[in-house]
């Protein structure tokens, strides 16, 4: 069995340390952009799980510089520990759309703190011109760059019915584009999307092995108040996983993931008080807990099914 640290799958965290030798912190960001997804260009409703905040709950205030708000998350997280390495993330809405000009300058204003020792974009694929890769190219010769590209499903009914507006080959030019700079690509998937088995969100996982991408996220669907989502939910319920399928699927997702691929997230990361279903993700760190008793007791790692 492959062991990385205390864990039985390729943690981000694991990677961090290793490279930086001590925990890196994500400081997540506002950088003041809209989505083609929002603004009309490609539709006004947005996908139809995106919260108000463009899934930058959690991010800075977009009244505050790019500056200020990294100086705000330090004060913050290196109030309760000593931190000295952080992750500059561009979370809200889609973080390379926008003139580029203006990129340039949020970008460089967010790596120039020497603390911030990676910056992380997340984006859509369908934006991701030759002028912002050239930029995002330069950038990375600086400091590390991810790209995180919100995927979400491979299947093109789903991508329909969550209204994601791209086609699957443009996510495949993406990462390509990408990967050709060395840029690091991060990608978002949603587990328990309305209408998906268990094989389709398997056969996500299978597509993605077979991609040059250095990171995953499993985001378990968050059903949030104020979403389109959520008035679908209410008017014609569907099923939602309760803790304890999830964890039994999270188990077969990690154990056919290629253990070269570092996970980033393997359960929700949506506000408590906007969640409208399944409450038992709100306690994350039980979710957690759970699941790496259960991968031991089940010995379980990532990697054990992918090379056969
Ligand atoms: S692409 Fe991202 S920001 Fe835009 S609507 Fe979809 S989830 Fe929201």
């Amino acid at each position: 069995m492959i062991r990385w640290g205390e864990k039985r799958y390729h943690s981000m965290d694991y990677d961090l340390k290793t490279a930086y030798g001590e925990k890196v912190y994500k400081i997540t960001l506002d950088g003041g952009m809209t989505c083609p997804n929002r603004d009309g260009t490609l539709g006004h409703g947005g996908c139809i799980f995106c919260s108000s905040e463009g899934s930058g709950d959690f991010a800075g205030s977009r009244a505050c510089s790019i500056s200020e708000q990294i100086a705000a998350g330090k004060r913050e997280l290196s109030g309760k520990r000593p931190v000295h390495s952080y992750i500059a993330y561009l979370q809200a809405y889609t973080n390379t759309y926008a003139p580029v000009c203006r990129l340039e300058e949020l970008y460089m204003e967010a790596i120039a703190d020497p603390e911030v020792r990676i910056l992380s974009i997340a984006t859509r694929p369908d934006c991701l011109g030759t002028d912002v890769l050239e930029l995002l190219g330069r950038i990375n010769r600086i400091k590390p760059v991810w790209i995180e590209l919100g995927l979400q499903t491979i299947h093109p009914a789903t991508a329909r019915y969550i209204r994601r507006g791209y086609e699957l080959p443009v996510f495949e030019k993406a990462v390509r584009d990408l990967r050709s700079m060395g840029i690091t690509v991060i990608v978002h998937t949603i587990l328990y999307l309305p209408g998906e088995t268990n094989e389709q969100m398997l056969e996500t996982v299978d597509y993605l092995n077979r991609m040059d991408i250095q990171g995953i996220k499993l985001q378990l669907l968050h059903i949030l108040k104020g979403t389109d989502l959520a008035l679908e939910y209410e008017r014609h319920p569907f099923p939602v996983p309760d803790m304890e399928d999830y964890i039994q699927f999270l188990g077969m997702c990690i154990s056919r993931l290629n253990p070269q691929t570092a996970i980033h997230r393997l359960t929700g990361d949506g506000p408590s008080e906007l969640l409208i279903a399944p409450l038992w993700s709100s306690n994350k760190r039980t979710v957690l807990n759970t699941l790496h008793r259960y991968l031991k007791e089940q010995d379980i790692w990532q990697g054990k099914e992918y090379y056969d």
